[in-house]
């Protein structure tokens, strides 16, 4: 941006899309594949915020089964954030390769704490060699009231278990769990050993989500956000070790030289790692995350809708215009970019790619969800879920204590000093996140269609904007009639 000049900024209401003739017949011909980041494809342009009131496990798992993906935030410490993602990549596959185990000399109580924590009702049995002795379900444990009987005394034992052979073809496995009407497939090798499980709920979930975003072994995609400050690198390869399919350099601004110096640290120590980076607003930022090593970058300053930056220090750029700035930088590099904050309905996702963007991120229209993870409180009578900006007082405050707690002293924040620049806010409750993606889906699609777009590259190319006065945008909702 050319320095002591004024530009006009503009955002997702200032706007339309221009109708053009249309060659789609239904939505099904309309096609959402698209690139999270240079190497990652997903078939919903959909991602979810890393806050702690969004992304979670839950979260993640049902946005990557629509064909989306979630960014499990940071605000954990580093083993609970992994365990997050770990919940994802274990929470369907083709094959389990590590499924979770007791050994036959732990107690019930053990299993029954193993059980609530990992949220599996089954826990395969093996000795201090790996081989397998039996399976623990809920049902073998639901009368068993001595807490410190052992395993072996309550499991199904391996005599009555059916088995197959760990190289079994997913046809085959699908055949013997329907013939032996049993929901768990555990394979085992020449020696008797466990060398993974095959579920019917995992192959069921093949079939009910065909979108599925998905790795080469069959699991759920998931992301992870990292910070830029202590203890970063540590979290990014304990994150990539525990198989998150993309990393995320999450900063308010992050056209700075610590986050500059940080990617360039990520991808020099995992130089494997697909890295999303952001935010950012000017095409000078895009082009140095990129120059940096950035695989996707994430625009958007002040455009979300629990953040106050642009009051409290006056900066940011209206998001419409962000993205068309960022995307010009970035399709020169084939680099995506994700326009993160402000998407309150399809219309603005229609809109936010339309204008260049590959993706949307998604905050507080996900944290009134059953998957949110915020808190849910009854206001007026109707279910309501907490959302809070990261940067609020509230989120400052439990990050603080629980840093002091850890004694890193040099990342806890002093709330004396601290100046917020995102509230807390409550949301209405909306059921399950799948049937919002699904609307969102849908109206996207619809999008698409009257801009005469089949795919995302065309929505990208195609699209016309109408600049709206405040009576079109006014005409753009209901009006002059007492909606019921
Ligand atoms: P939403 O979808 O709720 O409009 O926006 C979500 C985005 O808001 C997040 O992905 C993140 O970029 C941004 N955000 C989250 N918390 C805060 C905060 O406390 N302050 C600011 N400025 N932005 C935030």
């Amino acid at each position: 941006m050319a320095e002591g000049r004024i530009i006009e900024g503009l955002t997702f209401d200032d706007v339309l899309l221009a109708p053009r003739r249309s060659s789609v017949r239904s939505r099904r011909e309309v096609e959402t594949k698209t690139l999270l980041s240079r190497h990652l494809e997903l078939k919903v342009p959909i991602v979810s915020a890393p806050m702690d009131t969004v992304t979670e496990h839950a979260m993640a798992i049902t946005l990557a089964r629509a064909g989306g993906i979630g960014i499990v935030h940071r605000f954990l410490p580093i083993e609970q954030q992994v365990e997050e993602v770990l919940r994802v990549k274990r929470s369907e596959s083709i094959i389990i390769e590590q499924p979770y185990t007791l050994r036959n000399d732990q107690r019930l109580k053990d299993a029954r704490r193993l059980m609530a924590q990992y949220g599996v009702s089954g826990l395969l049995v093996v000795d201090g060699h790996g081989k397998l002795l039996g399976i623990l379900t809920a049902r073998d444990i639901q009368f068993e009231r001595d807490p410190e009987k052992s395993v072996g005394e309550i499991m199904t034992q391996l005599k009555d278990l059916v088995t197959a052979p760990y190289d079994v073809s997913p046809k085959e496995a699908e055949r013997v769990l329907h013939e032996h009407k049993v929901e768990k497939l555990p394979l085992v090798d020449k020696e008797g050993k466990l060398r993974g499980l095959i579920t019917s709920k995992d192959m069921l979930s093949l079939e009910q989500y065909p979108n599925a975003s998905k790795d080469e072994k069959g699991r759920l995609l998931v992301g992870a956000a990292v910070g830029v400050k202590s203890g970063y690198l540590e979290r990014a390869k304990a994150l990539h070790d525990a198989g998150a399919d993309v990393l995320a350099v999450d900063v308010a601004h992050a056209h700075s030289n610590i986050t500059i110096d940080a990617v360039r640290t990520i991808m020099k120590e995992l130089p494997d790692v697909e890295l999303i980076v952001g935010n950012v607003a000017t095409k000078e930022g895009t082009d140095d995350l990129i120059k940096a090593g950035a695989n996707a970058v994430k625009v958007g300053i002040g455009s979300g809708s629990i953040c106050i930056t642009r009051i409290v220090t006056g900066a940011g750029v209206p998001q419409l215009t962000a993205i068309m700035e960022c995307a010009k930088v970035a399709d020169r590099a084939g680099v995506p970019i994700i326009a993160d904050g402000g998407i309150r309905n399809s219309g603005d996702i229609t809109k936010a790619i339309a204008a260049g963007a590959s993706t949307v991120m998604i905050g507080s229209l996900f944290a009134g969800t059953e998957e949110g993870p915020g808190i849910t409180v009854m206001r007026e009578g109707r279910k309501h879920k907490l959302v809070r900006g990261m940067a609020s007082v509230a989120a400052s405050f439990d990050r603080s204590s629980r840093e002091t707690e850890q004694n890193e002293e040099d990342s806890a924040v002093n709330l004396i000093d601290y100046v917020p620049e995102g509230v807390e806010a409550f949301v209405p409750y909306k059921g399950s996140a799948s049937e919002l993606i699904n609307q969102l889906i849908g109206g996207l699609k619809s999008g698409m269609s009257y801009c005469g777009a089949t795919n995302i590259q065309q929505l990208r190319g195609k699209a016309n904007f109408v600049r709206l006065s405040p009576a079109g945008l006014k005409e753009s909702y209901p009006h002059d009639v007492e909606v019921i």
